[in-house]
């Protein structure tokens, strides 16, 4: 007996066989690329996906014009798992989308680029420069590490993850700030 199943939800039985190339997963493969080129037509990775695995010709699908996003909610889950939770799906059917609430900028959001980081097709739009970063319709400042002057994120979200640390935020870069801890440790430790 063997049937297909979605690999990231599927409890592990005993015992067992997984199959994760057969010609039946690369066809379901193939099947489930077609339905995703219609909704996500200006992806460039789930095109070469479509032409790794010979996926049929979709055009009796409508696509969705100038659309990248596949609706995985990675985005959506990645925010609520910070505790975030800026974004979300929101309409219906083929209008569902990932945003924020109202399509307003978000108080909730602290422009930490989680969201597009983890996005598979690249559908997040944000921009950056030496001084700001824009993402969900908002700018944020960019913080320099108070030692070496790289850039290390926007003043809300390193104030963020000091809150959740439950410590004042450093605004040191992650080398500035061993380096401080391994010379918090030498002075304990009397080694000069
Ligand atoms: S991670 Fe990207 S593809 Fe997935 S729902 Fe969010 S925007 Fe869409």
């Amino acid at each position: 007996r063997s049937k297909i199943v979605v690999s990231c939800i599927y409890p592990v039985e005993q015992p067992c066989e997984v199959y994760t190339d057969s010609a039946r997963v690369r066809e379901d493969r193939g099947a489930v690329l077609m339905l995703l080129a219609a909704r996500a037509p200006e992806s460039t990775e789930i095109k070469a996906l479509c032409k790794q695995y010979g996926a049929m010709d979709g055009s009796r699908f409508a696509p969705i014009e100038g659309e990248k996003c596949i609706m995985c909610g990675l985005c959506a889950r990645a925010c609520a798992s910070l505790g975030t939770g800026a974004i979300s799906t929101v309409m219906r059917g083929t209008s569902k989308k990932i945003s924020t609430p109202y399509d307003e900028p978000s108080s909730a959001c602290i422009g930490c680029l989680s969201c597009a980081k983890i996005c598979p097709t690249r559908a997040i739009d944000f921009a950056e420069d030496e001084k700001k970063r824009s993402i969900w319709g908002r700018e944020f400042e960019l913080i320099r590490c108070k030692e070496c002057g790289a850039p290390i994120g926007t003043k809300e979200e390193i104030e963020y993850a000091a809150m959740r640390c439950g410590e004042e935020p450093t605004y040191l870069c992650p080398d500035c700030r061993k380096k401080k801890m391994a010379d918090v440790m030498a002075h304990a430790y009397g080694v000069e």
